[in-house]
């Protein structure tokens, strides 16, 4: 068996591979041999001379076969989830506002590759998404309880990566149950804003996060003008932009789960009045909308990732084209449109072009205030561009 400086099993990398940046991602493809070990274990990375490139979790399985953890020769222990929750915790505590839901932990971008931590009140939601992970979730949740107190925790496993990683998905209470259902407060552009949380239930750990700064900064453009929030989820632009003075709401969701949900934080809010929630597919009602020649002050377009793989970018342009310039003609004089694409494989250029495609076509002028990103609890590391993945743009237009 190949051994490494501190006794561990080895995994020796291609002669081409370069390793000189930090980016903890290796492939089997830049494998050159591996010991025979347990899938799921530490394994020491060392280049083709021999030389340590860091320490990470081994699963022949997938094909991104080992994720970094350690850049050094050091044991991934108890210890090390300490240190590095610690970090990602304090780095939170710097960024991010008071709020009731954050990311604390992010996966790569918090040197804890292939798990999410996301708390929501007195309750953390534990993501684990690499068999490493998955074996280490004990650990990783003695750590989190011995830095952030006794929290309730909610493991929320996507059965995707599970399958990819060959694990059992764990949904559901780790040991006490918390409550199944709880209210948390986001500050907003003039006061807070609520939102329920069934966990277990609806997309990501329970609401868009990477979305929190992009919701307030959109809602301080917000008072007087009719609102358009489509692609919704539970509505959360739309909350805030009424709490922030909105005339009106109107908010298309193609799930009824999530639509339902919408309007329970309407009510939350004490917005359900000046708010609708179409359960409807979004294209459909985009057209209708400009059929009837409706026009919004406010336009937010926050679809899901159409294109999931490199293949399917061409398709997704498609899409984010048409939706974009429907929205763009539902806009009145000054209106403005904020759009997104969390797709990973559609760059800020990419985008931009779709955009003015879009813009040409609908024969209208806009003006760029600024571009988005995902909030601060979603960091971007400059070694690893995989995790830039939110890209928007605060559009008006001009006549
Ligand atoms: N803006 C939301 C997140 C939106 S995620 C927030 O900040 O919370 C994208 C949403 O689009 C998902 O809720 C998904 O159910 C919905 N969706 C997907 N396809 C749709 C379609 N064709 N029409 C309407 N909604 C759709």
């Amino acid at each position: 068996m190949l051994r490494g400086m501190s006794g561990g099993a080895v995994l020796r990398l291609k002669r081409m591979v370069r390793r000189a940046r930090r980016h903890p991602w290796i492939f089997k493809g830049d494998v050159a041999d591996v010991a025979d070990v347990e899938a799921g274990t530490a394994v020491s990375v060392v280049d083709s001379s021999g030389q340590l490139v860091g320490r990470g979790f081994y699963n022949p399985r997938p094909a991104l076969c080992c994720r970094i953890v350690a850049w050094r020769d050091e044991a991934i222990d108890g210890a090390l989830w300490r240190r590095r929750i610690e970090a990602a915790v304090e780095y939170r505590r710097r960024v991010v506002g008071p709020t009731a839901a954050v990311r604390l932990v992010w996966s790569e971008a918090d040197g804890l590759p292939g798990v999410i931590v996301d708390r929501y009140g007195d309750v953390l939601v534990v993501q684990c998404l690499t068999l490493g992970m998955a074996r280490a979730r004990a650990e990783l949740v003695r750590a989190l309880r011995a830095t952030l107190g006794e929290l309730a925790v909610f493991n929320a496993d996507e059965p995707v990566h599970a399958g990819l990683e060959g694990f059992a998905p764990l949904r559901g209470w780790l040991d006490t149950a918390g409550p199944a259902r709880a209210i948390v407060e986001e500050p907003g552009a003039a006061g807070p804003v609520r939102f329920g949380v069934t966990f277990g239930i609806g997309h990501k750990t329970g609401l868009y996060l990477d979305q929190r700064d992009n919701r307030r900064h959109v809602a301080t453009l917000a008072a007087g003008r009719d609102v358009l929030d489509a692609f919704a989820y539970t509505a959360s632009f739309a909350c805030h932009a009424l709490a922030a003075g909105a005339r009106r709401a109107l908010c298309i969701e193609s799930s009824a789960e999530a639509s339902a949900a919408a309007r329970e934080n309407l009510v939350l809010n004490g917005a359900s009045e000046r708010a609708e929630v179409l359960a409807e597919n979004a294209f459909d009602e985009l057209r209708r909308l400009e059929r009837e020649r409706r026009r919004f002050g406010l336009v937010v377009l926050d679809p899901p990732p159409f294109a999931r793989s490199r293949a399917a970018v061409e398709g997704a342009r498609r899409g984010y084209k048409e939706i974009n310039l429907r929205s763009m003609r539902l806009l009145e004089p000054g209106g403005i449109l904020a759009t997104f694409s969390c797709s990973h494989h559609v760059t800020p250029e990419d985008f931009e072009e779709i955009c003015r495609d879009a813009a040409a076509d609908a024969g209208i002028t806009l003006r760029t205030r600024t571009t988005l990103t995902q909030s601060t609890d979603h960091p971007v590391l400059l070694d690893v561009p995989e995790t830039r993945y939110l890209k928007g743009l605060l559009l008006e237009r001009t006549q």
